[in-house]
């Protein structure tokens, strides 16, 4: 995962509310799955991955 411009934001792009990491505007934040501060992603993938636990 890159982070290269954590306070650069391009143009036309938005930046996720949740993990900071820039995203298209009015779309769901492909690297946390919110958007406008809901978790909308969507709950496919049920693997015994449980690294995306609630940690305040
Ligand atoms: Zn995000």
């Amino acid at each position: 995962m890159r982070r290269s411009h954590d306070h650069l934001t391009p143009a036309g792009m938005s930046v996720c509310t949740n993990c900071g990491q820039v995203k298209k505007p009015h779309s769901v934040c492909e690297a946390c799955g919110h958007y406008k501060g809901k978790s909308v992603l969507p709950a496919k993938q049920s693997t015994s991955n449980s690294e995306f636990t609630t940690e305040a």
